[in-house]
């Protein structure tokens, strides 16, 4: 250009001509030092400006010359700085809307800027015109207020909406440190936050902070500002977009938010992208009783139990990193009382509508309760297990006919598999066999009206078709009344002992009886020569060996009778008894061997049956000997003969020493002796009553017991009088 020439033509001698001959130019000159601060500015600069030199003259060009300033420049001058070469640049003028064309040209010290305006203004509405790259940014973000500032934060353009909040010119504020505007000066901490921002963004860093500005007298507004660093290719910062919107509708609905979850009964925080908590409810901070300061950030993880800290942190890490909900369980420490308490934290990230996550939402569920139920719940589960397990008791759960479920024990005991088990074939009525399905019936039948079965003997056909004794006992369950457990112990080791005690009485019976035998002969024989022989001194004191020999044959016979009763032996012979003389001739027996009692014998009827009459007389001479043997301070015993039309009744009666309630069922047993010390001393081997009942059944009747300790007892037979079978 033809005026630049003229320039490089003139020698620093010359200064003043030149000084004079910029004066007269047309077009606005101004002169800058590296600092961009204005040297020179010629007449025509103050025209354009509106400015005095001593306006432009001094301060920095952004300053001086709002009118003049936009990005477009401001890159143009950093531009020609760095490379020493004249550009060209052409841009709308935000305050005169006219076209400005302005030539840089690199000079000793600095820049020469030569500034020509075109006249013809353009629309209000393409105030803004961001360059390319701007646009870019700027778009990236939905924005309200929107700058440019310099990367040492001098504010080089903004638009409309945060001027006329502050209801200020634009002149006003281009080319002043950002932080100085009125919106950031009033409030300390947010110039702060800008001014920490853009020395960040300087660096590279796009940075995002939430804050309060007062653009004006009576108005505050919460921003969420962006600074976003605009780099050139060599990764050097050109200049630094500020976006600034409005949020202070979300900030009243966040309070809203706030004073709602204050309120609500669960424990709720809120954290930042980063992980860091920017927020606990009241019932949170209460339950902790941290100061706030304390509780933020992740102050929080004081409360947490020193033992879950490391899966808390690395759960929470890891929910950041993989931007997935965050779930654990971990104890929380009641800032009163100072214990702790098991509480379900969960979080889930909330994102804007680019996916982006904006904050994490949390809450802590005290769980404390259902942790203990859990741990009571397992160990239960475990105890049942062992149960279950144990391998002493067969258990099983049956389901109407069928064995649904069973430990191995039971599985080894009955030789199934847990195949079979699967398999549904499994049947505990297939195992019993015949002679004790009545006995079964009846417990299953006890097991649906009583809710538990009586512990009852039985034996189980094996899967290989052995035989297995066993004692069974169960119940249903509570929750399932159609299902029932069963519990068997293996009982073949006491059958078999019993077994063997058998085989010994019968063995025993047999092999006393038969010596016993000659020596009650030989004893007779020997007595009955003395006699001849007139030696009566000897046959007498031989005469005495004669009662305990009768003693011992009774016994050895009472032996032979119970193992007979137990193989199933004991036969009865069907003849017509006259009762009456039954019982008198037994009484007579009784009162020749026990003269101290007297026996009273009450006969309201003449009454016969059909029966054993060896067998019955046995019966009652035992009823008769125990009521004299256990009545050793009474003097009489007596006997009731009554007759209905179908049965006899027999009564005897003593005023002996009583049965106890709890002992009346066992004096039936085999052996039953009862145990208290007054009758230790009476001899007896508890096999009496036992034959007793055996012969009394023998003969489809039954037999009962009434007694009172200290007063006596009465037993009761009643026979039937006629016998089918
Ligand atoms: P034993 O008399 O040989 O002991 P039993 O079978 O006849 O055997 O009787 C069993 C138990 O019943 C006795 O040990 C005794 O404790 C009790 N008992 C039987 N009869 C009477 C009775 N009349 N009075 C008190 N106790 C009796």
């Amino acid at each position: 250009m033809l005026k630049t020439k003229q320039t490089r033509c003139v020698t620093p001698a010359s200064s003043g001509t030149l000084l004079t001959l910029l004066e007269t130019l047309p077009d606005a000159i101004f002169f800058i030092d590296d600092a961009a601060t204005t040297v020179y500015a010629n007449a025509s600069a103050q025209t354009i400006t509106g400015a005095t030199r001593e306006d432009l003259c001094g301060k920095p060009l952004w300053r001086g010359a709002p009118h003049l300033v936009s990005t477009s420049l401001y890159q143009a001058v950093q531009k020609t700085k760095q490379t020493r070469a004249p550009i060209e640049v052409e841009y709308v003028s935000p305050v005169t809307r006219t076209w400005l064309h302005v030539q840089l040209s690199p000079a000793v010290g600095g820049l020469l800027l030569h500034v020509h305006e075109q006249r013809e203004p353009l629309p209000r509405w393409e105030t803004f015109v961001p360059d390319e790259h701007l646009a870019d940014d700027v778009l990236k973000n939905l924005y309200v207020g929107v700058g440019c500032l310099t990367p040492e934060g001098i504010l080089l353009e903004i638009n409309e909406v945060p001027l006329a909040d502050a209801q200020i010119r634009r002149e006003e504020v281009i080319g002043q440190p950002f932080a100085q505007t009125p919106w950031w000066s009033f409030y300390p901490a947010s110039q702060q936050q800008l001014r920490a921002a853009i020395t960040r963004a300087s660096r590279g860093e796009t940075v995002r902070f939430e804050t309060l500005v007062h653009p004006r007298e009576g108005m505050d507004l919460h921003l969420e500002a962006t600074i976003t660093p605009h780099e050139e290719v060599d990764h050097h910062v050109e200049y630094l977009v500020y976006v600034g919107t409005d949020i202070t509708e979300r900030k009243r609905a966040e309070g809203a938010t706030y004073a709602l979850m204050d309120a609500l009964p669960h424990r709720v925080w809120i954290a930042r992208s980063d992980g860091s908590v920017t927020y606990h409810n009241q019932r949170l901070i209460d339950y902790l009783v941290m100061p706030l300061d304390q509780i933020q950030g992740d102050g929080w993880m004081v409360g947490v139990h020193p033992d879950d800290r490391p899966q808390v942190q690395e759960a929470w890490q890891a929910a950041i990193q993989t931007r997935g909900p965050y779930e654990v369980e971990h104890r929380l420490r009641d800032g009163i009382s100072g214990a702790y308490r098991w509480f379900l934290a969960r979080g889930v990230p909330q994102r804007n509508a680019q996916g982006t996550i904006l904050h994490w939402f949390g809450t802590c569920t005290d769980i404390e309760d259902q942790k203990r139920i859990e741990e009571a719940l397992h160990q239960s589960q475990e105890r049942a297990s062992a149960l279950m397990n144990s391998n002493i008791i067969g258990i099983n759960v049956i389901e109407g006919e069928q064995i649904v479920d069973a430990n191995d024990t039971f599985l080894r005991m009955t030789g199934y598999t847990r195949e079979d088990l699967r398999a549904g074939r499994i049947n505990w009525r297939h195992m019993t066999p015949p002679e004790y399905l009545a006995r079964t019936q009846q417990a299953h039948q006890e097991l649906a009206t009583q809710q538990s079965m009586t512990p009852y003997e039985k034996e189980y056909v094996c899967q290989d078709g052995s035989r297995l004794p066993v004692l069974v006992g169960g119940g249903v369950f509570q929750h399932h009344p159609l299902q029932a457990i069963t519990f068997v112990l293996d009982n073949s080791a006491r059958k078999e002992l019993e077994q063997r005690k058998d085989d010994l009485i019968n063995m025993a019976s047999h092999e006393l009886g038969t010596p016993l035998t000659a020596v009650k002969m030989q004893t007779q024989l020997v007595r009955k020569r003395l006699e001849k022989q007139s030696h009566h001194e000897a046959a007498t004191a031989l005469s005495r060996v004669e009662g305990p020999i009768k003693l011992l044959e009774r016994l050895i016979g009472e032996l032979l009778d119970v193992s007979r009763i137990q193989a199933g032996r004991l036969e009865y012979v069907r003849e017509r008894v006259d009762l009456g003389s039954l019982l008198r001739d037994v009484t007579d027996t009784m009162h020749h061997f026990h003269p101290s009692h007297t026996i009273v014998v009450r006969e309201t009827v003449q009454t016969s049956l059909i029966g054993d009459r060896d067998r019955l007389g046995q019966a009652f001479t035992n009823l008769l000997s125990n009521a004299i043997t256990y009545s050793p301070d009474a003097e009489t015993v007596e006997i009731d003969l009554s007759a209905s039309e179908d049965a006899v009744t027999v009564r005897v009666r003593d005023h002996g020493l009583g049965i106890l309630q709890e002992q009346r069922d066992k004096i039936f047993e085999r052996f039953y002796r009862a145990p208290d010390l007054s009758q230790r001393a009476i001899p007896g081997l508890g096999m009496g009553l036992y034959i007793v009942a055996e012969i009394v059944k023998g003969h489809e009747g039954n037999i009962t017991v009434d007694s009172e300790i200290g007063k006596g007892s009465t037993f009761t037979v009643t026979l039937p009088k006629r016998r089918d079978a």
